[in-house]
């Protein structure tokens, strides 16, 4: 038996950092990850054989639990006739006609293989469309990893933005204006500036990517109207929140119609698929009929589309949303009251089957909100509770993800085990 520790280490010889994507590296809460095996439901196995009920879901796409026997099958039976084509099948049409009809605000869409991909794709198309080159993002909004998006505020939030990674460009950069999220007269300050020039803004209509953040109808509203009234468009990229935080995304639940929405994560059931779409108007810029490229040779991959259209399928089953939202309700509730019970600084919340866990005493609403909370108290929690089996994301800045599969006695269990971790952080 190979055990996690042993497999880090020898990662880390043939893998930078020994993982494939950062986070997974536990560079914020310290320790060795954990190397996985198997998963079924709400639970997953390690190589040690050790048992966790899961609160990452894969960032999300596990909605139905982990090897839905349904999804599994789809896949198995598509697998037999053929892996790719790179050429259009029926699936696809399938699978856009079921996301036009789930998501109103989307009348085209494409499909790709990742968020990155759509988010990269959704700004070179908001960018050709308005032939404009300026892009608004939010401090503390995750959009993937393309040049534009890896940018932080200048010196002032109306100044050039700053590469936030290494490798990218600073005449990439400046192009890119990162405001506070929820901070309406800032984005009202920037739109009387430089408003004709800015091509389209972007965000995450619920913040996961910061823990877990909401955004105030004020903030959307002025959202909506600003970029209308400049002629800019609005991109919610909804690649964690789409069919996760309602069955049509944070556009449903607060009413608000972008021009273009990214999705990703759900959409292909835990396999690669990403898609973005909007109005016709727009989408019909895109390569082979407009002036804007854009391309993938495993774009609309029959297994990875046949995953997401029976988890499409499935999570439209009446109540889904419903029970799922109330289920994760009372895990937040049930955990924030054992804070309480304790005596802790600490409070959590959910939007859908998204949720999120603070050491404060109230939720943040901005990304210095959710830098003054106490990150220490969060890796001491998060290792006592993995030490239980209980597999919650290894970052204070992550949210969690229930899936349809966790049971209440799941939920009751991970209370219990909370109680005892706040037991431990008082005394
Ligand atoms: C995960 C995520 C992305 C990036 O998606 P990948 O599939 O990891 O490239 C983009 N935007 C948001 C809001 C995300 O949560």
């Amino acid at each position: 038996m190979r055990n996690n520790k042993d497999l880090f280490e020898e990662s880390q010889q043939f893998i930078p950092g020994g993982v494939n994507s950062p986070v997974r590296a536990f560079g914020s809460v310290g320790g060795t990850p954990i190397f996985f095996k198997s998963a079924k439901g709400s639970k997953l196995w390690d190589e040690e054989g050790k048992e966790y009920i899961d609160y990452i879901n894969s960032w999300g796409p596990m909605i139905l639990g982990h090897a839905h026997p349904e999804v599994i099958s789809a896949v198995q039976e598509v697998a037999k006739d053929s892996l790719s084509f790179g050429a259009p099948t029926a699936r696809e049409l399938d699978m856009a006609k079921e996301i036009v009809k789930i998501v109103p605000s989307i009348e085209q869409v494409r499909l790709v293989s990742s968020g990155t991909e759509a988010t990269m794709s959704a700004i070179r198309l908001a960018r050709g469309y308005t032939q404009r080159d300026k892009i608004v993002k939010f401090e503390g909004c995750y959009h993937g990893h393309a040049d534009s998006l890896l940018v932080k505020a200048g010196s002032g939030a109306l100044t050039f933005g700053q590469p936030s990674s290494a490798g990218v460009p600073i005449d990439t950069a400046k192009h890119t204006l990162t405001l506070s999220y929820n901070n309406v007269s800032e984005l009202e300050e920037l739109f009387k500036s430089q408003g004709n020039e800015i091509a389209c803004v972007i965000l995450e209509p619920v913040v996961g990517n910061m823990n877990l953040i909401t955004p105030s109808a004020e903030f959307l509203n002025s959202l909506r109207s600003l970029t209308e009234k400049y002629g800019a468009l609005l991109i919610f990229d909804e690649v964690m929140t789409g069919f996760r935080v309602a069955l049509g995304g944070a556009q449903e639940l607060f009413g608000i119609t972008p021009d273009l929405t990214t999705l990703g994560k759900v959409i292909g059931g835990g396999l690669p698929v990403g898609a973005f779409g909007g109005k016709k108007e727009v989408m019909q810029k895109l390569a082979p009929l407009g002036p804007v490229y854009q391309a993938g040779t495993l774009s609309g991959n029959p297994v990875a589309v046949a995953a997401g259209l029976k988890t499409l399928e499935l999570i439209q089953k009446p109540e889904f949303f419903s029970e799922l939202s109330s289920k994760t309700k009372t895990l937040v509730d049930g955990l924030t009251n054992a804070g309480a019970g304790e005596g802790i600084s600490f409070c959590a919340r959910n939007v859908g089957g998204m949720f999120g866990l603070y050491f404060s005493d109230n939720p943040p609403n901005s990304f210095a909100d959710v830098m003054a909370s106490d990150r220490e108290k969060f890796n001491f929690f998060f290792h006592e509770m993995l030490s239980m089996g209980i597999y919650f994301g290894p970052s204070a800045f992550e949210a969690g993800f229930v899936s349809a599969a966790h049971t209440l006695s799941d939920i009751q269990h991970t209370i219990e085990c909370a109680k005892k971790a706040f037991s431990k952080i008082k005394a």
